[in-house]
């Protein structure tokens, strides 16, 4: 090369590091995020979580059997402080010949920032119109607001399933009159958003335990609500345990699991639910998911002391 040619090329250079740069900053910052679903397989069957996007949860006011300092402290450690940023995650399963949601997000009942299952349900590749079967964990409102759109069926082809137990409690009007005022809102909204389905027919309950379809059963796992239900899916050898509510907070919660939430019906029956199934978990070393662990609410737990700590899921191109 000659001095010539270095010379200009050194001059590019200057004006690429000058304006180039300069030219980067000026793009706009873009202000959201990707599209909110994740894929893995678990031996045959494929699992998509779902992300109907995030609330904040207000962990002092809700979190319950746990003291300030102790609360604050446990969220410190994991570089959190109140009020928290919290997933609502559903999760998809294509067993290869059924296609069933476990959950449906809060839909238009917890404001703009959530309900965006519909949108990352197509992002991902799936129309409402193929899911076949939903399964409610249980009856709040972050779990059900999504199956109606417009009071209509967000799912057309789909029937909805959940515990007999969840049915008879949030159904009841005799159990929303006897309610106190500010609990009345969570039983209309699950006659509002079950009622449909059960006029179609497309409502139908289940009795304990039950194999649903092959591959995916559900296990009674009563104390956040009457009839939770935590559903287990399985394909040669490998587990999911989907937990639903069994826990919120994973800051505070794995750590110590006799922290419970306001919302539970029987915070004595939840507690004992979270302590077996994180054992069952930690000890077996399945794999499990949960609608408010952070997206993409996957992974494995190990014991540590009294407590455990979560594994998120290794991030996975290969699908
Ligand atoms: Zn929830």
């Amino acid at each position: 090369m000659t001095l010539y040619g270095l010379r200009s090329a050194a001059a590019a250079l200057t004006f690429t590091l000058l304006f180039g740069a300069a030219a980067q900053a000026s793009a706009p910052q873009q202000k959201s995020q990707a599209p909110g679903y994740y894929r893995m397989m678990l031996g045959d069957i494929e699992i998509t979580t779902l992300s109907d996007g995030t609330f904040q949860l207000e962990a002092s006011k809700l979190l319950t059997n746990v003291t300030s300092k102790q609360l604050e402290s446990a969220l410190l450690r994991s570089f959190l402080k109140d009020s928290l940023e919290t997933s609502v995650d559903a999760f998809l399963i294509n067993t290869g010949s059924k296609l069933v949601l476990v959950d449906s997000g809060a839909g238009v009942l917890f404001g703009p920032t959530v309900g965006k299952l519909q949108a990352n349900l197509k992002a991902a590749g799936y129309r409402p119109e193929q899911i076949d079967e939903i399964y409610i964990t249980h009856m709040h409102g972050d779990h059900i607001g999504g199956l109606l759109v417009d009071g209509k069926f967000a799912f057309p082809n789909a029937i909805v399933r959940a515990a007999q137990q969840e049915a008879d409690f949030w159904l009841s009007k005799s159990n929303m009159d006897a309610a106190p005022k500010e609990a009345k809102d969570a039983y209309q909204a699950a006659m509002t958003m079950i009622a449909p389905y059960q006029a179609a027919g497309k409502f139908k309950p289940f009795n304990g335990d039950t194999e649903l379809v092959p591959g995916v059963r559900a296990v009674a796992a009563p104390g956040h609500t009457a009839g939770h239900t935590v559903y287990v899916v399985e394909s040669k050898g490998q587990k999911l345990v989907l937990w639903g509510d069994l826990m919120h907070v994973a800051a505070v919660q794995f750590p110590n699991p006799a922290v419970t939430i306001r919302f539970d019906t029987d915070s004595a029956a939840a507690t004992a639910q979270r302590k077996k199934l994180f054992a069952e978990a930690a000890a077996q070393g399945e794999w499990v998911g949960a609608a408010h662990l952070p997206f993409p609410g996957i992974g494995h737990l190990r014991a540590v002391g009294s407590g455990y700590v979560f594994v998120p899921v290794n991030y996975s191109a290969l699908h």
